[in-house]
């Protein structure tokens, strides 16, 4: 039976969501292909991670914890891949387009001298092709990559773009305990230490979003913003001339220069719709729009659109919601 090897990544005692993302690919290629998932995941104390990983499909996880994997020397989890790979022979490895993903993967691919679908948004199966979607230019075109499932394969899923697997508490895997390939490492490459940006708030997370944007008018007027957030729910965002302006701070910022979001719902108040603000929210499941000006362009891609003053709509918006 054909197998998909996932590489599981972790941090702080948990299975990473953009692996969950990368699992709801792999259970449906797993299905399309016949294939049985398996997994591989590397660091140092990780408890019953490899169990976990069993409640989203992978029925054999190859698990190698050890000290040195106490950080990411990405050397190690390169050798340690390469040989699980040699002894396993999987059809498909694939994992997500984190920053570890992006290190990792191209050099397994370089090593068994394969091409790979890199930072696809999806990677389906069709008559024995995969097909790899890769987004450019900030998604304005995509670029259809096709392969054959006949070849050993190498992915890395993009984040945003999948539903992250959820957990079947009826399902579980085997686990196995594989022993890493640590040898004298090349001097020029050593984890040195890992630091984590300080972010007040994760608006990539939020299930709603209340944006603000120059037709807010003012820092003191941004509060009408603040407020609908928090009555519901949900968190803020801003366009950058907003952010520019000073009245709120950049890690609510969204677009080409802010964070990409997907929340359900989008409540873009006062935005007149640049495309460097469009990249980073359209694909939000539901688009609400508050604007004077019934031509913006942000309409154009709004499921619902309210044309009037945000100061007066959303406060009455907030009690109908
Ligand atoms: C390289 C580059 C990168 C960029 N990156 C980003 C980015 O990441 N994110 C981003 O957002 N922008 C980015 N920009 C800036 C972008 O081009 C726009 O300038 C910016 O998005 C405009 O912000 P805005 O929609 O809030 O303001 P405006 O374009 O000025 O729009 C204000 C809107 O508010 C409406 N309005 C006014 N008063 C009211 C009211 N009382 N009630 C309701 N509506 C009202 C107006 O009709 C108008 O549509 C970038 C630009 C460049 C060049």
């Amino acid at each position: 039976m054909a197998k998909i090897l996932v590489i599981l990544e972790n941090a702080k005692g948990k299975i990473v969501g953009l692996t969950r993302e990368c699992l709801s690919v792999v259970q449906k290629l797993a299905g399309d292909l016949s294939a049985e998932i398996e997994g591989i995941i590397l660091g140092h104390e990780i408890g019953n991670l490899a169990q976990e990983a069993g409640k989203f499909g992978v029925k054999k996880v190859y698990k190698v914890d050890d000290a040195q994997f106490d950080g990411i020397n990405i050397l190690y989890h390169v050798r340690t891949i390469e040989g699980l790979i040699k002894e396993i022979d999987p059809s498909l490895v694939i994992a997500g387009a984190s920053l570890y993903g992006q290190e990792l993967v191209p050099r397994l691919a370089a090593r068994f001298d394969k091409a790979m679908f890199a930072s696809v948004n999806s990677l389906t199966v069709e008559d024995d092709e995969y097909e790899g979607i890769h987004p450019l230019f900030e998604e304005k075109l995509f670029v259809s990559m096709e392969g054959s499932t006949d070849e050993l394969t190498f992915a890395t899923i993009l984040g945003g773009n999948n539903p992250e697997a959820e957990p079947d508490d009826s399902l579980s895997a085997e686990v196995v305990d594989f022993s890493p390939v640590i040898e004298e490492l090349d001097k020029r490459e050593s984890f040195v230490e890992e630091t984590v940006a300080k972010v007040s708030v994760d608006i990539t997370k939020a299930k709603l979003l209340v944006s603000g944007g120059r037709g807010v008018g003012s820092g003191e007027k941004f509060v009408v913003i603040t407020d609908a957030a928090k009555a519901l729910g949900g968190e803020v965002g801003a366009s950058r001339a907003a952010v520019d302006a000073g009245w709120v701070a950049y890690d609510h910022e969204i677009g080409q220069t802010g964070k990409t979001v997907t929340p359900d719902f989008y409540i873009a108040c006062g935005i007149s719709g640049a495309i460097q603000h469009l990249v980073g929210m359209r694909n939000s499941k539901t688009i609400i729009v508050v604007n004077t000006d019934e031509e913006a362009p942000i309409i154009e891609i709004a499921h619902y659109a309210i044309i009037g003053d945000l100061h007066e709509v959303l406060p009455e918006l907030v009690k109908k919601l």
